[in-house]
């Protein structure tokens, strides 16, 4: 008998719909030949539900999110005003306790990267840290942010990413500002290091975030395994994108111990909004990564092969890649291809 998974799907704002939209048909084309089936659940959830809900997280979109195995979360608008909703994101990496982001960078073929055959990943603390959100002001022009680093989150992250490096080039890379930021990132230095005698057979450094900026330009190839904090992870993980080859190819996964949600790196886009310009791939590839957290590695695979098929051939390829082919162009040679396998 096929399994039947529930996914939530939140289609976002700005460009979140129409790659949205895209990835939902490659989702379709996958279950044509394998022996799942995916029961798509839409919730409302981003920038256009504050006017009508008055929150961009409405609780009937948390309950949703509760019913189902996984989400597939297109990209949303945060409002910068004091007092606005926070991001939609950080709301559910918090609800679900989705303590790791994990970002993998890798090269395509076809694509240009700063370097050849990159294949490392960012994981990111994601429950804390500045992402804390939490800042008031202390006087007119005086501003303070709390960064709230705690042993338990840092050490169940350190855990995840060294689970992940045992399974890869068992090389991990944990990265701070400890020479400034004495007390929180101790924490994290040390919650790490405890973690580390678990694994005697990965090879640990440690880099300042300073560093690891300028060293993931001058020597991407040096990385295996990344965990740091939240904020650090965020800032590190585009600039990765860009090495790699570009945030339209970059995808997410916010993975906690009973939930996983799926999304791109990159954000809503507001410019390029209803103009079928974008690249779908990134949200494609977080696709492929919730089959694979789901357990259908063999679908996860595919709709892998069929996009590294298609920026193989280099006939199809989105504006940011130097190519003039639409969103519905890309997701409809990735369907072509799975159709094909
Ligand atoms: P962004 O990632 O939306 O866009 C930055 C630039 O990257 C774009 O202008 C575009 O040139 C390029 N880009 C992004 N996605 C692309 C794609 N699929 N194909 C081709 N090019 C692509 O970042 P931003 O402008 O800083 O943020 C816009 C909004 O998105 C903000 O409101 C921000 O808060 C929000 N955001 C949401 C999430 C999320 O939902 N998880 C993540 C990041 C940003």
């Amino acid at each position: 008998m096929s399994k039947t998974y529930n996914i939530a799907v939140l289609k976002g704002d700005g460009i979140g719909p129409e790659i949205t939209e895209a990835t939902v048909k490659v989702l379709e084309a996958v279950q044509e030949k394998s022996d799942f089936k995916l029961d798509l659940l839409y919730g409302e959830a981003g920038f256009y539900c504050i006017e009508k809900h008055g929150t961009n997280l409405p609780e009937e979109t948390i309950a949703l999110l509760r019913r189902t195995d996984a989400c597939l979360k297109g990209p949303m608008t945060t409002p910068e005003e004091v007092g606005a909703p926070v991001s939609v994101a950080v709301k559910i990496r918090k609800i679900f306790n989705l303590y790791a982001n994990v970002r993998p960078c890798r090269t395509f073929p076809n694509v240009e990267s700063l370097k050849p055959n990159l294949d490392f990943v960012v994981v990111r603390e994601n429950t804390e840290g500045l992402y804390a959100g939490a800042e008031f002001l202390a006087a007119p022009g005086v501003g303070i942010a709390y960064r709230i680093i705690t042993t338990e989150a840092s050490a169940r992250v350190a855990e995840f990413a060294f689970k992940l490096a045992s399974k890869r080039k068992k090389h991990l890379t944990y990265i701070h500002k400890g020479n400034i930021l004495r007390i929180t990132d101790g924490i994290f230095k040390d919650a790490v290091k405890a973690v580390a005698k678990k694994y005697p057979d990965i090879t640990v450094d440690d880099l300042h975030v300073d560093a690891a900026a300028m060293q993931l330009i001058k020597k991407p190839e040096s990385f295996d395994v990344i965990v740091t904090t939240n904020l650090f992870g965020d800032i590190l993980s585009d600039e990765a994108a860009q090495v790699t080859g570009g945030l339209g190819l970059a995808a997410g996964a916010n993975i906690g111990d009973t939930y996983g949600m799926f999304e791109p790196v990159h954000g809503s886009a507001p410019k390029y909004t209803g103009q079928n310009r974008v690249n779908p791939i990134a949200i494609i590839m977080a696709a492929s990564m919730m089959l694979d957290h789901l357990g259908e590695r063999e679908a996860a695979a595919k709709i892998e092969k069929a996009v590294t098929g298609v920026l193989g051939e280099g006939k199809v390829s989105t504006a940011d890649l130097g190519g003039l082919a639409t969103t519905t162009d890309m997701s409809n040679a990735i369907v072509a291809k799975i159709r094909a396998f």
